[in-house]
């Protein structure tokens, strides 16, 4: 992975006494679950939805903040789904990827897994080489012209069903991108139980792609359970209620499988009450390997720097054990040895004139 070794310029601003925020705003980053679409900002939806008049999604951004303010989880999916309506073609999507590296790079983020969902962009009528043609565009420019590494992971749509499950198996194994890295499993739990997707995670897998479904976020440890034995996974999206099982917290901690933590998302969501209430600290305590991830950004109010303040306040953090969480999602990422040396190093290099 030579473009994270490229020595593009961070934007750091180096000097202790700023604070917190000041330490995370600069602080070298690799995110590990955040959404294609969902990271869509306010600006960019709004330029979507004026191209493409007549959609539910309001086009002026005063009210797309009303308009992403979401009643329950239900609620959330189905506003996610009107702003996928808007992406109608190729070019809407090189855009779109595009200037979500383009808001990556202003939070130093370096290295990012973006978990893109194309059987729905497919079925609203973009060809799939197309498709596949536009991430790839967008994924080489943003190396070279924002210093951020994109990878995909390639999600199913679960509340598509199986056949949703079989399309997106086809466009991931059939025309696996360069950026290719990972296979997950995405949209409602409750209703969609994991173990019905096992014969297309099989195929996945041994086709060398790594397994990082969504479980626990809605439902029960049972789903955490199902998704590693069932469904081979490597790293869990959210595992918001493994933090109610110690055997399984025990089991993630020994293997250092990975949590993608989104705390303001569980909260958006509903899937938890309050931050306060957030399990975050139980998983830390348990000795898991806990990453921090911003899921679906603008729709949630937030990015990833936002999410490290409420880590580092929840767990708190002082600038080296930030630094520390930092590195966790280095650990877990699915760059090869040398570039996560690399990114690594640059965590390292900050911190260390940070404190000096
Ligand atoms: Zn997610």
């Amino acid at each position: 992975m030579p473009d994270i070794a490229t020595g593009q310029p961070t934007g750091t601003r180096l000097g202790g006494g700023g604070g917190i925020d000041a330490f995370i705003a600069g602080l070298p980053k690799a995110e590990l679950h955040v959404h294609h679409v969902g990271s869509a900002s306010a600006r960019i939806v709004a330029e979507l939805a004026a191209r493409h008049p007549g959609s539910a999604v309001p086009a002026d951004p005063a009210a797309l903040a009303d308009y992403f303010t979401f009643r329950d989880f239900a609620h959330f999916i189905e506003v996610y789904l009107s702003v996928v309506d808007l992406i109608k073609d190729a070019e809407d999507i090189r855009l779109l990827t595009f200037e979500v590296a383009r808001d990556m790079a202003r939070q130093n983020i370096r290295y990012a897994e973006l978990t893109v969902t194309p059987f729905s962009s497919v079925l609203r009528g973009i060809p799939d080489r197309a498709f596949m043609e536009a991430i790839e565009d967008a994924r080489k420019s943003a190396a070279a012209e924002l210093g951020v590494t994109l990878r995909w992971c390639f999600d199913i749509p679960g509340e598509l069903g199986l056949e949703g499950a079989e399309e997106t198996t086809r466009l991931a194994l059939g025309l696996q991108p360069e950026g290719l890295v990972s296979f997950g499993l995405g949209g409602p739990e409750i209703g969609f139980p994991r173990p019905q997707f096992k014969p297309y995670f099989d195929r996945a897998r041994a086709a060398g792609l790594h397994s990082v479904p969504h479980a626990g976020e809605t439902t029960g440890p049972q789903t955490v359970w199902d998704a590693l034995n069932e469904l081979g996974a490597e790293r869990i999206g959210h595992g918001t209620t493994a933090a109610d099982d110690p055997r399984l917290l025990e089991h993630l901690a020994e293997r250092r499988i990975a949590l993608e933590v989104c705390p303001t998302s569980n909260i958006a969501t509903g899937a938890v009450a309050s931050l306060e209430e957030h399990p975050i600290g139980r998983m830390v305590a348990a000795g898991v390997l806990v990453t921090v991830n911003s899921d679906d950004p603008p729709m949630f109010g937030t990015d990833l720097n936002t999410e490290y303040a409420v880590a580092a306040r929840l767990l708190e953090l002082d600038p080296a054990g930030v630094a520390e969480l930092a590195k966790n999602a280095v650990e877990a990422s699915f760059l090869d040895p040398a570039g996560k040396r690399a990114l690594a190093g640059e965590i390292d290099t900050y911190t260390a004139a940070w404190g000096g």
